[in-house]
């Protein structure tokens, strides 16, 4: 087998065989940010082994998820599923009290066609809880991916009248109190010296720290966030409205992205992903083009970032990496690591939507032409088997993968680091670079400081 080197971006196309994660592990990280919520999963015990593994630790931190775990007897329809159902949701609301339940929709549910949405409504207004479907199956999805279902389901939740709106056409007897209010806002904008601009609804579910720094550095352009999609709460869902602005921060976020422009008629930003200081500053810089504003200092903030990164990117320089592929995050991450003068042979993706990472694709192109690198190989749905092939003969000095091929890798002599450390890592924004390259670099840092030792490949 022999690899060719492309002057344009490839797309290639093998069996989907390949490892990632179950979908419905993304209620292991929103459960946590939306921390009014419960997450119901409707599922087997195979989906439950595989949630108490993956989770690790946080299975003992009483987590707000639970699995209903079908019988024979839900299977062979025996048991009313309805009724099942509602007897769950009763005691999680008896001893939670959740401000919304989260069911997800399991492979199975998905064979034997349970009608997840058709029930929803009904319960949800006989218990008096909002009840949101997601189906977050292994069938359709990978990985991250079943964040964009919850977030799809959710979009179509988010009110389109504000509660101070309605208060207001129901009375104006304060109007003097929020006419002092709204001065003390508008004074506040101008110290801040913020636009009046269309509002602006980010999406895609980051850890509170980042969402606040994103949010500063849009505050710096004068722009100001309405919401955010998901927010810390169900209850403070944000206001959409016709013609309002989104963009997402992930690039595994197509289909939430689709629901906000088709149903809820927004007009989304196409913009490169906040990863890497050049993918922020990208990112910024489309939403004040968007938004009619002319950006200021980016060039300068983005050249701070790269100069306070020089000790690592001098570790990182000229080495080559492989992306196995299983999180999506793997053509914002290629092109960050190519802005640092690394080699990428192959991207690995589990699904690719090209039109909603058009602009991600776009300036992948662009960093590989700036800096003089063959355009790497996307190949969506993975073979992992003929990708031990490929990383056999490239010998790459980095692969990103699973768990399941990174201790087999390394007994072989081969460098890896674990691809899932990159969806729980704070990677987004300007100062989180230096997170990416802390654990891009912890292998190679790893294998220069056990070099002496002698023993690189354990394996023939
Ligand atoms: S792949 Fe299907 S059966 Fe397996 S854990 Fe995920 S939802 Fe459950």
């Amino acid at each position: 087998m022999t690899i060719s080197e492309s002057k344009d971006l490839t797309f290639e196309c093998e069996t989907g065989n390949y490892h990632t994660f179950c979908p419905i592990s993304c209620v292991a990280w929103l459960y946590q940010k939306i921390e009014d919520s419960f997450f119901l999963v409707i599922g087997t015990k195979t989906c439950g082994y595989f949630l108490q593994n993956s989770m690790g630790v946080m299975i003992f931190a009483e987590p707000r998820y639970a699995m209903a775990e079908l019988e024979e007897g839900d299977i062979s329809a025996q048991l009313n599923d309805y009724e099942e159902l509602k007897r769950l949701c009763l005691q999680i609301k008896r001893d939670r009290n959740p401000s919304v339940i989260v069911w997800i929709g399991t492979c199975t549910t998905e064979i034997i066609k349970m009608d997840l949405e058709g029930m929803a409504p009904k319960l949800e207004s006989e218990i008096g809880i909002p009840i949101v479907v997601a189906r977050a199956n292994g069938l359709d999805y990978a990985f991250t991916q079943g964040e964009d279902t919850v977030l799809a389901a959710m979009a179509q939740r988010c009110p389109s009248v504000s509660t101070s709106e309605i208060n207001q056409k129901e009375s104006n007897k304060f109007s003097s109190l929020f006419n002092f209010a709204q001065k003390k806002i508008q004074s506040n904008e101008q110290k801040l010296n913020l636009v009046d601009h269309q509002p602006l609804v980010l999406f895609g579910s980051l850890p509170d720290p980042v969402v606040t720094q994103l949010n500063l550095e849009l505050q710096k352009q004068g722009i100001t966030v309405s919401g955010w999609l998901p927010a810390k709460r169900y209850m403070e869902l944000p206001i959409i409205k016709e013609g309002n602005y989104v963009c997402g921060v992930h690039p595994f976020l197509s289909r939430t992205a689709t629901t906000l422009m088709r149903r809820r008629k927004c007009k989304l930003i196409s913009a490169p992903f906040p990863i890497g200081p050049d993918g922020t500053r990208a990112w910024i810089e489309k939403i004040c083009l968007s938004l009619g504003i002319e950006p200021k200092g980016l060039e300068e903030r983005e050249q701070q970032i790269w100069d306070s990164l020089t000790d690592y990117l001098n570790l990182v320089r000229g080495k080559s990496v492989f992306f196995m592929g299983d999180n999506l995050l793997e053509v914002s991450l290629a092109r960050f690591l190519i802005r640092c003068g690394m080699i990428v042979h192959e991207i690995g993706i589990p699904y690719m939507d090209k039109r909603y990472q058009a602009a991600e694709l776009n300036l992948l192109e662009e960093t590989c032409r700036k800096m003089g690198t063959a355009m790497p190989r996307i190949v969506e749905k993975p073979d992992n088997y003929n990708q031990i092939q490929r990383i056999q003969q490239l010998k790459p000095d980095l692969v990103i993968t699973g768990m399941a091929q990174a201790n087999p890798l390394e007994a072989r002599g081969i460098n890896t680091k674990w691809s899932v450390e990159f969806t729980f890592a704070q990677i987004h924004g300007f100062s989180n670079a230096r997170d990416i390259l802390e654990l891009v670099t912890r292998p190679l840092r790893r294998k220069g400081n056990l070099r002496e030792l002698g023993w690189n490949t354990l394996i023939e």
